[in-house]
């Protein structure tokens, strides 16, 4: 369960984040739609303190912060409960892929090599890269076989949410739909996923609930299909008729 209570967040005079209260029970799947700059990134960051929040609360289960005082020992905990995946550059380009799994158990955990290599085999084959591929380097697989390692890497350390900023649009067309294939699966296996997203009819297909944000704001939240299909707001409807 992730609990952020009144968040808020500003670059110099810019606020980006102006009290944003957000909750994902566990084995939820909420996307998070909104337009160029309204603060998507901003957030994610923010639940994994990638960025500091000014004020506000976050929870995971366990563990929790408010900000803006922040002891290191908290700031670890808190992240040590989620895993992150960008648009792109995830992977370590001098590692291979089975190294670029396995890092973050041997390095992040200290699990033993030969417990890393199996569950980092695993992992990657569920992706769907076959054990050929995994000996590559990053440079020599598509964007989409990149992406998918990335998301072998997040889930190698048994995080209890996966934290996704727009993880399709750096890809080309014909590679998108392998990544959220794999997405779509690791939802129907009810893994707590936060998914910031261009892609509307997957997130009205696969996430649970959608949350619009505008100008550092949750102008809309619901069901994902009642939002996306029939919007309440003027704001999200304009949106939604640009995105589609
Ligand atoms: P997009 O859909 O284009 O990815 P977004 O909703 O993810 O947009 P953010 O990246 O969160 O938007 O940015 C929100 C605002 O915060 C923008 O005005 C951006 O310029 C500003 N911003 C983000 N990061 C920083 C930073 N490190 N320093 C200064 N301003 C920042
Ligand atoms: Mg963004």
């Amino acid at each position: 369960m992730i609990e952020a209570t009144r968040i808020r967040k500003a670059f110099g005079a810019n606020t980006v984040l102006d009290g944003i209260d957000l909750e994902v029970g566990t084995g939820e799947v909420k996307a998070v739609i909104g337009p160029s700059g309204s603060g998507k990134s901003t957030l994610l960051r923010c639940l994994n303190l990638l960025e500091a929040p000014d004020a506000g609360t976050i929870r995971i289960e366990d563990a929790q912060v408010t900000a803006p005082r922040i002891s290191q020992k908290e700031a670890h905990a808190l992240r040590s409960r989620t895993a992150m995946v960008f648009q792109g550059y995830n992977l370590f380009r001098n590692r291979t892929a089975l190294q670029n799994v396995m890092d973050p158990m041997v390095i992040g955990r200290k699990v033993p090599a030969d417990e890393a290599r199996a569950r980092a085999q695993e992992l990657l084959a569920r992706v769907g890269i076959s054990e050929s591929t995994q000996a590559q380097y990053p440079v020599t697989l598509s964007g989409g076989q990149q992406q998918r390692v990335s998301i072998a890497r997040a889930l190698a350390v048994r995080p209890h949410a996966i934290l996704l900023d727009e993880p399709t649009s750096a890809l080309d067309p014909e590679l998108v739909s392998e990544v959220l294939a794999v997405i779509r699966d690791l939802a129907s296996e009810r893994i707590t996923l936060v998914i910031v997203t261009h892609e509307m009819a997957f997130a009205a297909d696969v996430a649970d609930r959608v949350v619009f944000i505008d100008g550092g704001r949750i102008v809309e939240q619901g069901p994902a299909r009642e939002v996306i299909e029939h919007p309440q707001h003027e704001r999200t409807k304009r949106f939604l008729r640009e995105e589609l």
